[in-house]
């Protein structure tokens, strides 16, 4: 041991001899948000291993939960393991390839945020525009829809950066009638203003844990309805990132434990 200690050229660091020390805040802003004590005790329990029986249940759980707070029978619903732009990751991922046209309503930085990856994916963006604070009307959104033909509208539900919400009535059949998917991020407003998923023909939907859901970071919640899959699998049988690929995932049993096996701590599906 002194012998292995010798050869060390960086000594162990003084700050993690220490306890780690956490200050009790008020966060009062979208999020992160303090986390209520029942969920901080189910965080400090005992791992189990992910072939154990108990975690196929608890997925199963989840992904009800899930299924509860977004109002959607979807069956590809599922917690992805990373925050809510790991999630818009894999909802452009999974809807978007090289060329693919998309509409993205940019009224704050959520939608610049999703232009700017599903530019880096190739996919040809255009860009639907409103100043800070103001929403987008089914009016705004139909001249965006006959001018480019999207395969697949970007919005932003709660847009955290200004505090606009945006209405979603009718927006989903809008899309629908023009050929387009419908794809919305609801990271700052799950569980703080209703959302319907299946009523209001949302195709993907997702959010975060961190935020009105009080729960720590590193959980992102999302749901693909059958018309998503079937475009995922129609034009994109493989989405460019392994972790983020749900449209490949499959969905019977089998596949879920076998992707419980590869990818631990993500959890799938039916
Ligand atoms: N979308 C919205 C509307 C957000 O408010 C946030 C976080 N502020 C994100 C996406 C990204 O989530 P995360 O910080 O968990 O990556």
């Amino acid at each position: 041991r002194a012998m292995a200690t010798s050869l060390l050229r960086v000594a162990p660091p003084e700050e993690l001899l220490r306890p780690l020390a956490v200050p009790e805040r008020l966060l009062l802003g979208p999020g992160p948000s303090n986390v209520p004590r029942r969920i901080q005790a189910a965080g400090g329990r005992q791992l189990l291993g992910h072939m154990h029986p108990e975690v196929l249940q608890v997925m199963d759980e989840i992904k009800a939960g899930i299924q509860y707070a977004f109002q959607t029978r979807n069956r590809l619903t599922l917690a992805i393991s990373g925050s809510g732009h790991c999630a818009m990751e894999a909802a452009l991922f999974n809807l978007l390839e090289q060329g693919d046209p998309m509409l993205v309503a940019i009224n704050g930085i959520w939608g610049q945020r999703a232009a700017d990856i599903a530019r880096r994916l190739g996919a040809n963006v255009y860009e639907l525009l409103k100043p800070p604070g103001k929403y987008f009307t089914l009016q705004d959104i139909e001249q965006g829809l006959v001018q480019h033909k999207p395969l697949v509208l970007f919005i932003t539900h709660g847009e955290s950066s200004t505090g606009v919400l945006q209405p979603l009535e009718g927006l989903g059949k809008l899309c629908h009638r023009h050929g387009c998917l419908l794809l919305v991020d609801a990271v700052a407003s799950l569980g703080g203003a209703p959302i319907f998923m299946d009523q209001q023909e949302i195709d993907v939907l997702y959010s975060g844990s961190q935020k009105v859901l009080n729960a720590p970071p590193g959980s992102a919640p999302i749901s693909f309805s059958e018309r998503a899959r079937a475009r995922g699998s129609d034009t994109r049988p493989t989405a460019p990132s392994c972790a983020r690929g749900c449209l490949t995932w499959g969905c019977s049993s089998l596949l879920r434990r076998r992707w419980v096996q590869g990818k631990p701590t993500t959890t799938t599906t039916e």
